[in-house]
């Protein structure tokens, strides 16, 4: 990059930033998540100490924390508050220790001697409070704020059951710790916000602050805020004085009736400190407060007073962040997929970044009422998710990071594969989405698609058929209809992709295998728009008690009898879906590709021993489950005669809410569905 572009990212940046952190810190009511913010700062982190000349000490780099807000009354920190600085990474870390060991090397004999130990305690993402007592009595409760001056919410500390106020003791204490919200109370303070029409809260830490920085106490007391404390600032009286470890320090803090978080790890070794790490990193979603990393500090106060502070932070502690599931990066084009139904799908390619812990560098963009709606063009940069298995997304373009050049996107108006015109229409009659298509049925783009679905894991799962060799079976005229697969021989493809003889005849055997499947997952690997595993599912349980298990060869003679209106009267099917399974059905090329497929393929039905306690029922799940993956869960309602619909409609029985539920949530609040917590589904399971 040129000087001149330099400064003027590390600027835009720098605004930018200013903007976001007001609404994040003063506010509490953030527009991008925490972590898109922290990568925008490491961003211009990065670019400041590259280019010390372009230094400015009105940089967002160069503050702590919040302003406080006028409404308060502001509190003067008898003790300066400063937040630690980050690593990301284990080697960022090992760094860190290696900097504390030549600083100790360099110190008197007292502190070399001292054992350099660690403990390593979770960062719950609430936010920081610090209690001050006088003769052991509550005197003040206060914020941040900046670092130096704080506000007073000691109206508001008063109020929450886990904060002692009086300790019984004679003593005077500063003590700091981390208010929090359970994720369950969040979920209900925002489904009752909702009824009141009033603005949800993002996060559990934004509403923990929005509940302690309120004027009226009983706000405060009605949200049942949490509390662990975890530092001893000021101990006098009672012959008391701090811990010398932040280990010894946990236990007093304890005794003095205070929460404690009693998750910890007290160690010499830092590979120690990256277990617990990544052991949490899995973890993080099971507690009930929201953790974003761990905090590692040197476990002794003689140490850790000996290495003192930065101009910015402390020396003795740092925060170790979990992997982002959103960061910034930059869309370097923006390029056109075909897909299986002719859909054109704008993708962006990205600049490559790490995300949830792996490089990403393509994210789907969806439609050009996507690219319209996030505003987003070539050269922008931008706020992509990835969040578990769900494929990267681009949740906002930062606009105001541009410098003229980016350009807009337009859908072509051929498809980019095969040439042919391409036409718009709506996805679904429910939903109103414009998507564009290509319309050839033999366009290869949509052949490979098509084939790669059929032969996938939750398809016919033909194991070490991959999208590659499947490609390329396809340009070699090997196969174009799904009987073909099954009329291959090894002979047919040994020397292609790489193919031996053993090579050849393993992916023959792993053909033959496949011979026998459920209807469902037939149903499923067929490809049919809007028809996806669950509804494949709900379509099967019809089709198998309707006709009494057929078998392929019948199947393929009855299907052509089914009519809409039959699927729509099964839960959980909308006439959108029905009408694309009707259609599929009277297509003569579908009948025909189907029909050579007889004596090939071979129905399996499994029959049910378990206890059928929610027949008819249907369920619709949202949100994260702590004890039983999604699979585990869908496979018991199955098993015990339920069914599993994707979205909620008023046919739905049950909507079972795990952590961080989606809109199905809402929708369920809205049509007055029965909700389950994970016990409550649990139990009406076992
Ligand atoms: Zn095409």
């Amino acid at each position: 990059m040129k000087k001149e572009a330099i400064q003027s990212r590390i600027q835009k940046l720098r605004t930018l930033i200013d903007v976001h952190r007001v609404k994040y810190y003063t506010n509490d009511a953030p527009e991008i998540s925490d972590e898109a913010y922290d990568t925008l700062v490491r961003e211009l982190e990065i670019l400041e100490q590259a280019h010390p000349e372009f230094a400015d000490s009105t940089s967002p780099t160069q503050k702590v924390g919040a302003t406080v807000l006028e409404k308060f009354i502001k509190v003067k920190h008898e003790i300066l508050q400063w937040s630690y600085d980050n690593v990301f990474g284990y080697d960022e870390l090992l760094a860190w220790e290696e900097k504390i060991v030549r600083f100790i090397e360099k110190e008197d004999i007292s502190i070399r001697n001292i054992p350099r130990e660690y403990v390593a305690e979770l960062k719950i993402d609430g936010m920081k409070i610090i209690l001050t007592y006088e003769h052991g009595k509550l005197v003040l409760g206060a914020t941040r704020g900046d670092g130096v001056v704080g506000e007073d919410i000691t109206h508001a500390v008063s109020v929450m059951p886990d904060i002692p106020k009086d300790l019984g003791r004679d003593i005077s204490l500063v003590v700091i710790g981390e208010a929090w919200m359970k994720k369950s109370d969040l979920q209900k303070l925002n489904i009752r916000r909702q009824k009141e029409d009033k603005p949800l809260f993002a996060n559990t830490r934004n509403a923990t602050a929005g509940s302690l920085r309120q004027l009226d106490a009983s706000i405060t007391r009605d949200r049942n805020i949490q509390t662990f404390m975890y530092s001893i600032e000021k101990l006098t009286g009672d012959d008391l004085e701090i811990p010398d470890s932040q280990k010894e320090t946990l236990v007093l803090l304890k005794k003095f009736g205070f929460s404690v978080n009693d998750i910890f790890v007290h160690t010499p070794h830092v590979k120690e400190i990256q277990e617990f790490y990544n052991g949490w990193v899995s973890k993080r979603d099971k507690e009930e407060y929201s953790i974003d990393g761990i905090v590692i500090k040197i476990d002794s106060r003689k140490i850790s007073q000996a290495l003192g502070y930065t101009a910015k932070a402390p020396r003795f502690g740092v925060a170790y962040k979990f992997p982002a599931e959103e960061v910034t990066t930059i869309v370097e084009d923006i390029a056109i997929q075909v897909g299986r139904t002719g859909a054109l799908t704008p993708v962006a390619h990205l600049r490559p970044v790490v995300v949830a812990g792996s490089t990403v560098s393509r994210a789907t963009l969806h439609n050009q009422d996507e690219i319209d709606r996030l505003g987003v063009r070539i050269g922008d940069t931008v706020i992509i998710r990835k969040a578990g298995d769900v494929i990267p997304e681009v949740v906002r373009a930062l606009t105001e990071l541009r410098e003229g050049g980016e350009k807009p996107f337009h859908m072509p108006t051929h498809c980019p594969v095969c040439g042919n015109t391409v036409v718009q229409g709506q996805t679904s009659t429910d939903d109103k989405t414009v998507a564009f298509f290509c319309t050839n049925k033999k366009c290869f783009a949509q052949e490979v698609e098509r084939m790669i679905h059929f032969v996938s894991k939750k398809g016919m799962n033909i194991v070490g058929m991959g999208d590659k060799i499947v490609e390329k079976f396809i340009t070699e005229g090997l196969i174009s209809s799904y009987a073909d697969i099954y009329e291959l021989k090894a002979g047919d493809i040994v020397g292609l992709e790489k193919f031996g003889e053993k090579s050849a005849d393993n992916l023959i055997e792993s053909i033959a295998q496949s011979r026998e499947v459920s209807l469902a997952k037939f149903l499923y690997a067929l490809g049919i728009h809007h028809v996806g595993e669950e509804t494949a599912e709900l379509i099967a349980k019809y089709i198998s008690e309707t006709y009494n298990n057929p078998s392929y060869d019948e199947f393929v003679h009855l299907w052509k009898k089914i009519t809409k209106e039959s699927l729509e009267n099964i839960e959980g099917i909308g006439p959108t879906v029905a009408d694309s399974f009707v259609v599929y059905i009277a297509d003569a090329d579908h009948q025909e590709q189907l029909s050579r497929l007889e004596s090939q393929i071979a129905f399996v039905y499994e029959s049910s021993t378990f206890p059928q306690t929610v027949s008819g029922k249907t369920f619709v799940l949202t949100g994260t489950l702590a004890t039983i993956s999604r699979d585990e869960a869908k496979n018991r309602i199955k098993q015990m005669g339920g069914s599993v619909a994707s979205s909620v409609s008023k046919k739905t029985s049950y909507v079972v809410v795990g952590d961080e539920p989606g809109s199905k949530y809402d929708d369920a609040v809205k049509l007055n569905i029965s909700i389950l917590d994970e016990k409550a589904f649990l139990d009406l399971l076992s």
